[in-house]
């Protein structure tokens, strides 16, 4: 395998795709790859190339989650769906671009079943034990998405900046379906460059676990209040990030008969998280 270190964001960018894949913290890439669920013939190190650091609402997409955190200028819900986040040893080494780019932790998908996210017609989940997945949109796939950093930064309604384009974070992310598996809308070259957080007038992030440290989240709830409107961003819910707009949106749930107690852990939340507001 090889290994590149670019020069500049736009170098790293003419070396992706085609077998080529971006190297950041590495906590995603290099388990994938050991487990042969990413194939790669070149590495391209994108940490000297990619914003790192935080100035005022914009943050370079190679921050690690450690140092987000920490810092006051970020808002509280993003800091601590940081700080809940992995453990200390990989909030060191992760980066925010990676976190929203890390793959599902489905278990038959972990482990190379021929299941729909992978190309096939199953969800071996639905059938089979699927007490970590989905409440929301999970007709097809039933993982949950796992990123705790994503779900705060629907609630916080951020802008991802791209090295092509601006989009909301919302628009970064689509259910799968038979023409795409990919539940993240990023061409293969394309790398995230920068992410743009609104100030809101208040935000937390609530996050139910297995354990209290160290966990992927069961359920994760950020809220957000802005101009007397309030946003939440859930994880651990449906196969993407899940935004409601509204509580009633709950009543929508989809649970399978081993994710039902997810539905009255998201809606206990989703009222602690209000009430924190
Ligand atoms: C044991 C364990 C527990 C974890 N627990 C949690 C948890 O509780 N909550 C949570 O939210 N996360 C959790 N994570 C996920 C962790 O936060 C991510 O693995 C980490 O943030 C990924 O960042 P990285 O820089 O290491 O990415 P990498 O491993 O380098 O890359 C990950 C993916 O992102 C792509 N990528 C990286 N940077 C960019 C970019 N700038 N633009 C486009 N693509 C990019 C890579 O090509 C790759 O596909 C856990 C991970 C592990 C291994
Ligand atoms: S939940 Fe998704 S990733 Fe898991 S087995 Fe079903 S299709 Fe595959």
């Amino acid at each position: 395998m090889e290994l590149l270190r670019p020069e500049s964001a736009k170098a790293a960018v003419a070396a992706l795709g085609n077998g080529s894949v971006a190297l950041a913290g590495g906590t995603e890439v290099v388990p994938l790859l050991r487990d042969g669920l990413l194939r790669a013939e070149t590495l391209v190190d994108i940490r000297g190339v990619v914003p790192r650091g935080i100035d005022g609402t914009r943050i370079g997409a190679g921050t690690t989650l450690a140092e987000l955190e920490v810092d006051a200028q970020v808002p509280d819900a993003l800091r601590e769906a940081c700080r809940l986040a992995a453990s200390p040893q990989l909030r060191s080494m992760g980066t925010i671009g990676g976190n929203l780019r890390q793959a599902t932790r489905c278990w038959y998908w972990r482990l190379d079943f021929p299941c729909y996210l992978h190309g096939g017609d199953r969800c071996h989940a639905r059938e089979g034990e699927h007490r970590e997945h989905a409440i929301f949109g999970n007709e097809r796939c039933a993982s949950a998405h796992p990123s705790d950093i994503a779900a705060a930064l629907l609630a916080l309604g951020a802008r991802v900046r791209t090295d092509r384009r601006e989009l909301d974070v919302n628009d970064l992310y689509r259910l799968p379906t038979d023409d795409d598996r990919d539940v993240v809308a990023l061409a293969p070259d394309e790398l995230i460059l920068e992410l743009d957080v609104p100030v809101p007038d208040a935000s937390v992030y609530l996050k139910a676990m297995d354990r209290r440290k160290w966990a992927f989240p069961l359920v994760g709830v950020a809220a957000a209040r802005a101009g007397g409107r309030v946003r939440f961003g859930l994880a651990g819910v449906a196969p993407i990030p899940w935004l409601l707009t509204s509580t009633d949106e709950l009543d929508a749930a989809t649970p399978l008969p081993g994710t039902e107690y997810k539905l009255r852990i998201a809606r206990a939340l989703v009222r602690r998280a209000f009430a924190a507001l």
